[in-house]
């Protein structure tokens, strides 16, 4: 009895969603929204210009249509527009009912809207529906803190996957909730024909919902994201959530009707999913490394990195831009960081990240010279959206050194995944740090005033990172440019697979044997390959003084082969080369094994033994 009249006082205050899947037009779903009546004449119904997990303004407004207001008994109301994203209409003090059609975001002029298909809607009615929720429920002023209850009628043959609460009605119906509007735009709905698997690691479930088991297998899927997920626990020392999802969606070329480019194609976090928009490539094993690298990335936002707080970006303005000079910080830091992870896990070979690296010093030099700090105040605005790429490579890169001058300066017992977490630490629920105070209070969490140095030149100033002032504390030597002339049999990317611990090329651009594409590599010459002494192989057959003949053995499809042909004579001229010392001095062991293993020195710091 009680429990009846709790629901029923609530039902009064909950704002009832209706969203039918099934349309005539697959483009398109149907959703209508009874809000309880106001004590207003006017409302406003806005459409959010900012999403949870997104830092640039977009027109969620744009994706609906036939946009109607009602009162109870259906008459009609009067609704004004007033900017894509808001609506005003005149209540008459009744409960009030909006309804209207939502298009697909991908099949739909991204000018408009401005929306990554991770970000937005995407329908494949066979397949899946994706149904960020933001970009599709308005908000009422003056309503968003009411429970909302979404109701979907679907298709029998998929089912919806979310970190919302849900309940099953019917074979094609089903019912989600959140404690809020807020809450509920943070998640995601996916309908799939598709299942779902878990696993867990650290105290967290994670569940995984993909579209095309038929290329990705499950257990090739849980292969591949158990261990980051595994990692991350290690590096971060536990989840703040109880359950995560992934999803994972992939689109074949003939889905992507207008756009085609790859960076169309991503994914974006929220506070317990992360969803993927991915190429379907053909390549199995360029999948699985696109999603480990994704996966990665995007649960280290989690910790934005490792759960700092500002007055600013815990909470959420979803009409305003919010602005922070530190947006370089979380993507930077969680861009290294995941690098930092794999490698030390085993995810990717030292010379992979190294690689990556590499990639970012170059294209960083594009944007020279730049201010980390000013251009993430000025990110945001229209116009801008370019430099925050920078943030990717300027900022990783920037990351980088600062963790290796806080090795140097705390003599090995202190870095930056530490100084971060003591950062964690030293706040509280009631404590959150003020925007602006974020590198002051790293600085003097560290306790090394000379940091001040660092962020003075290299985050708010434009001063060239001189990477020779960090890297060799490591035994790591960077020339800007070296040119020489090596004998080339293949140029390719070499992979590393922890689980099978095979070696696979990838990413071929010159062959003079007849390799493919995701052979492993077994022997060169009758030496057997490992993960440590490919470099030192590959380096020998490339001297143009060595004129043996060399011969790969491969394993394709089961099969050995025995490859071999004329190398090809080549001047290379390469930028941003960083070289590892083979044998370096004792000093530079000792910060190499720290800043790899993570494991930090406890006790004296280090000295030379004379
Ligand atoms: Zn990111």
């Amino acid at each position: 009895m009680l429990l009846f009249a709790t629901s029923r006082a609530n039902a009064a205050d909950t704002v009832n969603v209706v969203i039918k899947l099934q349309k005539t037009n697959p483009n398109q779903i149907a959703v209508s929204i009874t809000y309880p009546k106001s004590d207003a004449d006017r409302v406003k119904l806005i459409f959010p210009s900012y999403l949870p997990g997104a830092f640039n303004e977009v027109a969620t407004g744009n994706l609906a249509s036939e946009l109607l207001a009602s009162n109870v008994d259906g008459a009609s109301l009067a609704l004004k527009k007033l900017s894509y994203n808001e609506y005003e209409i005149e209540t008459k003090r009744s409960a009030l009912k909006v309804s209207y059609l939502i298009n697909d975001s991908w099949f739909t002029d991204y000018a408009k809207h401005g929306l990554m298909p991770q970000m937005g809607t995407v329908f494949k009615p066979e397949e899946f529906f994706l149904l960020n929720l933001g970009c599709v429920l308005p908000f009422l002023e003056g309503k968003e803190k009411l429970p909302v209850k979404v109701s979907v009628s679907k298709p029998a043959v998929l089912n919806g996957f979310s970190p919302l609460r849900k309940s099953v009605d019917a074979q094609n119906a089903e019912t989600y909730v959140a404690s809020n509007y807020l809450a509920l735009i943070d998640n995601p709905i996916v309908f799939t024909n598709g299942y779902e698997i878990t696993f867990r690691s650290g105290g967290t479930v994670f569940h995984c919902i993909a579209n095309a088991y038929g290329k990705l297998s499950d257990q090739l899927l849980m292969k591949t994201l158990k261990p980051v997920c595994d990692g991350i626990t290690k590096f971060c020392k536990g989840y703040p959530v109880k359950d995560y999802y992934f999803f994972i969606l992939l689109l074949d070329s003939n889905d992507t009707k207008t756009r085609l480019s790859e960076e169309d194609f991503g994914a974006m976090q929220h506070s317990a999913s992360t969803v993927m928009v991915l190429k379907n490539y053909q390549d199995n094993y360029k999948l699985q490394r696109e999603i480990q690298a994704t996966a990665s990335h995007e649960l280290f936002h989690l910790f934005q990195p490792l759960n700092i707080k500002t007055d600013l970006n815990s909470k959420l303005n979803m009409r305003a831009k919010v602005q922070t000079a530190h947006l370089w910080f979380y993507e930077g830091v969680t861009e290294y960081f995941s690098l930092l992870m794999q490698m030390r896990e085993d995810l990717i070979t030292q010379t992979e990240f190294i690689t990556e690296m590499r990639n970012k010093m170059s294209l960083m030099q594009f944007y020279e010279p730049f201010s980390l700090t000013e251009q993430s105040e000025k990110s945001l605005m229209s116009g801008n959206e370019t430099v925050y790429r920078n943030f990717y490579y300027k900022g990783a890169v920037v990351a980088m050194m600062l963790d290796l001058r806080l090795l140097e300066l705390s003599q090995g017992q202190l870095n930056l995944q530490e100084l971060l977490l003591r950062f964690k630490r030293s706040m509280n629920e009631n404590y959150v740090v003020k925007d602006e105070e974020l590198i002051t209070e790293l600085v003097r969490i560290s306790s090394f005033t000379e940091l001040n140095d660092f962020f003075n030149d290299f985050v708010g100033g434009t001063k060239a990172v001189d990477f020779n002032k960090f890297l060799p504390l490591i035994g790591w030597i960077y020339e800007p440019i070296r040119e020489d002339t090596s004998q080339m049999y293949v140029n390719a990317a070499y992979r590393y697979d922890k689980g099978s611990k095979n070696i696979y090329v990838t990413n071929i651009n010159i062959d003079q044997i007849g390799i493919q594409e995701g052979d492993v590599l077994l022997k060169i010459n009758n030496k057997k390959v490992y993960k440590d002494n490919i470099d030192e192989l590959m380096d020998k057959i490339s001297n143009t003084n060595y004129n043996r003949s060399v011969t790969f053995l491969v394993k394709r499809k089961g099969q050995e082969l025995k490859l071999t042909g004329k190398p090809l004579v080549v001047n290379k001229t390469q930028r941003n080369v960083v070289k590892v010392e083979k044998r370096p001095a004792p000093d530079k062991q000792f910060y190499r094994n720290v800043y790899k293993s993570g494991q930090l020195s406890t006790g004296k710091p280090y000295r030379l033994l004379n």
